[in-house]
């Protein structure tokens, strides 16, 4: 018998409601994923790749091609050079990353500070490696954030604060004066940050992504995480990357090497190819915005409470109106009585505080989400 290292982790919600779904034939708006295909193009440049032998081992931090690609996308949309050679590396999905960076710098008795909701990986790996998290509650409808408290929350053993905009699940975004507040926090208290970045191209009605790269004194105490699956619509790829000043790099890659060593050959090739058209990322938040739009307005009239997302692919919908429920119940309710699944988002929140808010992935075909919107409409 082992003692548990997670003794209160139960299994990803994302597992659950997936899983719920398929057993009672429900429509899946729970787990954030597209329900239409990865590009044929980038498809056939995988093919490709794979035709053309690029099927050892890649190299340890990733295809230098791709390397470049991401260094020169990021120079381009937030003025900052990060050299391909030492300060970018290429993960399994951003979870990979997010792990390898709490890995190579959270020690037992470490504070981090996470704004809950909060996507679930942060805490449990936090937790592993023996650091003790520090929750701040956001709070609906606008899940703003107030940075006198998290000055208050910060101690002499706050060693990061991990932040995520676009915001999973919320849809709310940082501004730049956020940036600012936390470039000030991180510099005064000789903080770390991992700024999870994985929805930067999934921006709506004119907003700017905020990257922590785009601010130099912040840069210079962050790692960066981003996700090629929500990108390019093929999550099931598991292709990320990390960049971070060279100094923090060091180390990330240390630990890297003994996590996964390098990742998958062939997609890096043709991802090396792909992002050379900047359309191809850039014109994305056109698309999702479109689907948004789609999906507010196939909603209009219903009892749910909403307040349009911002960013990402998520809607959050307030369901006071409808049911006294907890979040759970009530998203297991729909999943099993109505044919929808969504997720319930008290799972994110300190304590499981109950906002009776559920999430919906609008990442669909139309046709899904004016299915979906059909079924929300008459509750
Ligand atoms: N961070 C957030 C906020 C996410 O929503 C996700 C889910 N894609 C990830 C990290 C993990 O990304 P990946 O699938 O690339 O591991
Ligand atoms: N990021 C996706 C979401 O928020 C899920 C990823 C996962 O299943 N772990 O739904």
């Amino acid at each position: 018998m082992i003692n548990s290292k997670l003794p209160n982790i139960e299994t990803s919600i994302f597992a659950k409601m997936s899983k719920m779904a398929a057993d009672h034939n429900a429509l899946n708006l729970s787990q954030g994923f597209p329900n239409f295909p990865s590009d044929p193009a980038l498809n056939a440049l995988v093919d490709q790749a794979m035709s053309d032998g690029y099927n050892q081992y890649a190299p340890m931090p990733g295809d230098f091609g791709l390397r470049m690609e991401i260094s020169k996308k990021i120079e381009n949309l937030h003025d900052r050079f990060y050299n391909p050679e030492i300060e970018i590396t290429i993960t399994a999905g951003a979870t990979q990353a997010i792990f390898t960076i709490i890995a190579a710098t959270i020690s037992k008795g470490d504070e981090v500070i996470i704004f809950t909701p909060a996507y679930d990986c942060y805490a449990p790996t936090v937790e592993l490696f023996g650091g003790k998290i520090v929750p701040i509650q956001l709070k609906p409808p606008f899940y703003e954030v107030d940075w006198q408290e998290v000055a208050d929350n910060i101690s002499s053993k706050t060693k990061m604060i991990i932040i995520n905009s676009p915001h999973n699940p919320s849809g709310m975004l940082f501004s730049k004066d956020d940036m600012l507040e936390l470039q000030d926090l991180a510099e005064k208290n000789d903080l770390l940050v991992l700024s999870d970045e994985v929805y930067e191209h999934i921006i709506f009605d004119g907003n700017v992504h905020q990257s922590a790269s785009k601010f130099e004194a912040l840069a210079e105490r962050s790692f960066v995480t981003a996700s090629f699956g929500k990108t390019f619509h093929n999550t099931g790829w598991k292709m990320g990357y990390c960049t971070a000043p060279e100094n923090l790099m060091k180390d990330f890659q240390k630990v890297h090497q003994f996590v996964v060593f390098c990742v998958n050959h062939p997609i890096q090739k043709a991802l090396a190819t792909y992002l050379k058209d900047k359309n191809h990322y850039l014109k994305l938040s056109d698309f999702y915005q479109q689907k948004r739009d789609f999906f507010l307005h196939l909603m209009e009239g219903s009892n749910f409470k909403i307040v349009p997302s911002k960013g990402t692919y998520f809607q959050m919908l307030d369901f006071t109106e409808i049911s006294n429920e907890n979040d759970i119940a009530f998203a297991e309710r729909l999943t099993k009585e109505h044919k929808i699944a969504t997720i319930p988002t008290s799972v994110f929140n300190e304590g499981r505080k109950d906002f009776k808010q559920i999430r919906v992935c609008f990442a669909k075909t139309d046709e899904t989400l004016a299915e979906a919107a059909k079924i929300l409409r008459e509750l």
